[in-house]
């Protein structure tokens, strides 16, 4: 199968390329900067990749030339982007999500006939309710819906970022069902939660980790050392990267089932003391950057302190057996060591 493949360079899409190439398909994949797609090309001789330059994907005409590249089949839209680097959240986020995401429907729609399933890289963030994530009665699921909106993206960063995901993603499946597009393709949505696991050693350094890993890299260096392991956060899922490329796979090619589908893949619910333990337990040899185990910090909240979810409907139609979350941590941290860890 002949796949495109957005923002190839990131922590979930290298894993995604990895394992397209490994089945033997085809793949175009796009990036920002020739560094990058150097790398890449580097990584993965052969004739198999395609590595294109798209400079900026918040051009509404970003993705019209390369769905033209004859007889693409599917499409994984991962190129989003994920860090609170930004002084605008509008043009630092909601556009290059937002744009981004209509722009390469568009295209599709207009000039790919030969496409037949798209598959965009939503978000948890997509689905949960800011308000609710402490609240033992409320269920997430592939059904429930971020209730942000445009004006709620100067309240914080966190809140601008999960805006990007739900806007981008009610977007593309408003855009699929308006019959004036004429779309040809079904979509499929994957929903993440915390994706944690091994970096691309050719892609990354430890200064430049990717959102998601950093508190295992923090662990690592000993920024938890002095304070105890940080607050997780109220958003408690997680899911090894392995797994999630997996399931942009399946979901793209693998799985007519799929179609349609919001995705709600998650191995179940993490806290960042967890990650401590794990790493304590398995590394002694960074015994001397981690705090010693009466220092309190990441705990799990108790039953009545959080919401919980429901994703058995992802679980039955992807059938994916989660990596667990020892494997997750030990993996990543090998993969830190790496580059330079
Ligand atoms: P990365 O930051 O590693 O990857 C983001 C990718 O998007 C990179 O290829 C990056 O390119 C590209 N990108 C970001 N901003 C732009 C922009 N303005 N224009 C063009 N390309 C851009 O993060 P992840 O791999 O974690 O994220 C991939 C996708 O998964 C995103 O859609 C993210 O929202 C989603 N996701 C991630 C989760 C996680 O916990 N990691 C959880 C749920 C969803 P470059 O390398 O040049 O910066």
């Amino acid at each position: 199968t002949k796949v495109l493949l957005t923002g190839g360079s990131g922590f979930i899409a290298a894993h995604i390329l990895d394992q397209l190439l490994q089945k033997g398909h085809k793949v175009i994949t796009t990036v920002r900067s020739e560094e990058k797609a150097e790398k890449i090309r580097k990584a993965h001789p052969g004739d198999d990749l395609e590595v294109v330059i798209v400079p900026d994907i918040a051009k509404p005409d970003a993705f019209d030339e390369v769905v033209k590249s004859p007889g693409i089949e599917v499409v994984l839209h991962t190129a989003s982007p994920f860090h609170f680097n930004f002084d605008d959240p509008q043009t630092g986020l909601i556009d290059p999500a937002l744009i981004g995401t209509t722009s390469i429907l568009k295209a599709i729609a207009r000039s790919a006939p030969s496409v037949k399933r798209v598959v965009i890289t939503s978000s948890f963030a997509a689905i949960i309710h800011e308000d609710h994530l402490e609240d033992p009665n409320t269920v997430f699921s592939e059904s429930s819906w971020n209730p942000v909106t445009i004006k709620d993206i100067h309240n914080s960063k966190a809140t601008a970022y999960r805006a990007s995901k739900k806007l981008a993603e009610e977007a593309a499946w408003t855009f699929v069902q308006d019959p004036a597009n004429n779309v040809k393709f079904e979509l499929a949505t994957i929903n993440p939660p915390l994706v944690i696991g091994p970096v691309a050693h050719y892609l990354n350094s430890l200064d430049s980790i990717n959102t998601s890993n950093a508190r295992v890299a923090d662990c690592v260096t000993g920024k938890w050392k002095e304070s105890g392991p940080a607050p997780t956060g109220a958003a408690l899922n997680w899911i090894d990267v392995r797994d999630c490329a997996l399931a942009h796979i399946k979901a793209g090619i693998e799985l007519p089932e799929a179609g349609g589908k919001r995705l709600f893949t998650t191995a179940g619910s993490f806290c960042n003391r967890g990650i401590y333990e794990v790493i304590r337990r398995n590394f002694p040899e960074y015994a001397d950057k981690l705090p010693s185990p009466d220092k309190k910090g990441g705990e799990m909240p108790p039953d009545d302190k959080r919401y919980s979810y429901d994703a058995s409907e992802t679980d039955k139609i992807l059938g994916i057996d989660w990596i667990p979350f020892e494997k997750c941590i030990i993996d990543t941290v090998k993969s830190l060591k790496e580059v330079g860890a």
